[in-house]
């Protein structure tokens, strides 16, 4: 595999469509998804310059998180609430919080020692039912809970929109996110909530031009994954 190759031209990617898309240079931030994939590809990257790594598996992400403790950490798989927590101990970031009963846990379980646990909240866009996260609705009426809790910083949002091949079909998904991202914004009023988290391998340059200002990008760095591993 060669990294150095792929970071190359997902970087490249982020740029051209700031550039296409009127975002100002460097306003949107690249997570590198390194779930399934070993250490020696973390260190890869991490060799190259990248620091932050998404992970959705916990026992995998807790050996992966004790060999590199300097690198800045985010959950952003399904969390079970007798899971969180370890992922309250051991991550920097969860993007993944999907219900309030989930954001509670994480505050109390957030060693006392640490700094406040970034969080963003996901959203069921695309209102599957085979995905988690708040409605919409739900989410304008819970957020202000959310920012009461007391070892939490909230950070912004996260989606996984419903997969779509076309650009334009891609967007409106995307769109909806970023109107929902605006309105939270406003009612919070606080600096703190700056992150929207949407875009992955393929649909990169849609999210990028509806306002994404963290894509997580797995396949297009580390290769295709094998489950059966
Ligand atoms: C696996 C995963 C990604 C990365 O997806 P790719 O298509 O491999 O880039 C991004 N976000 C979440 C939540 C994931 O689970």
């Amino acid at each position: 595999m060669n990294y150095q190759a792929n970071l190359e031209q997902v970087t490249h990617r982020i740029r051209a469509a700031e550039q296409r898309f009127k975002r100002s240079e460097g306003s949107v931030k690249l997570l590198a998804v390194s779930k399934t994939k070993p250490i020696e590809a973390v260190n890869a990257l991490a060799e190259l310059g990248q620091t932050a790594f998404g992970e959705n598996y916990l026992q995998e992400s807790l050996d992966k998180i004790a060999q590199r403790p300097d690198l800045e950490w985010h959950f952003i798989g399904p969390i079970q609430s007798n899971k969180t927590k370890p992922i309250a101990e051991h991550f920097n970031w969860v993007q993944s919080v999907d219900r309030l009963k989930i954001a509670q846990r994480l505050s109390r379980q957030r060693p006392p020692e640490l700094p406040a646990l970034n969080i963003l909240l996901q959203v069921n866009i695309s209102q599957e039912d085979t995905k988690s996260g708040f409605s919409p609705q739900e989410l304008l009426e819970q957020v202000e809970q959310v920012t009461q809790l007391p070892n939490l910083v909230l950070r912004g949002l996260m989606a996984i929109p419903k997969a779509e091949t076309e650009f334009d079909q891609q967007r409106a998904a995307l769109a909806e996110m970023f109107d929902l991202f605006q309105q939270v914004k406003l009612k919070l009023r606080t600096p703190d909530f700056d992150t929207l988290s949407m875009g992955m391998s393929g649909d990169l340059e849609a999210a990028i031009a509806e306002g994404s200002t963290m894509v997580r990008i797995g396949t297009d760095l580390f290769g295709a994954r094998n489950y059966a591993l």
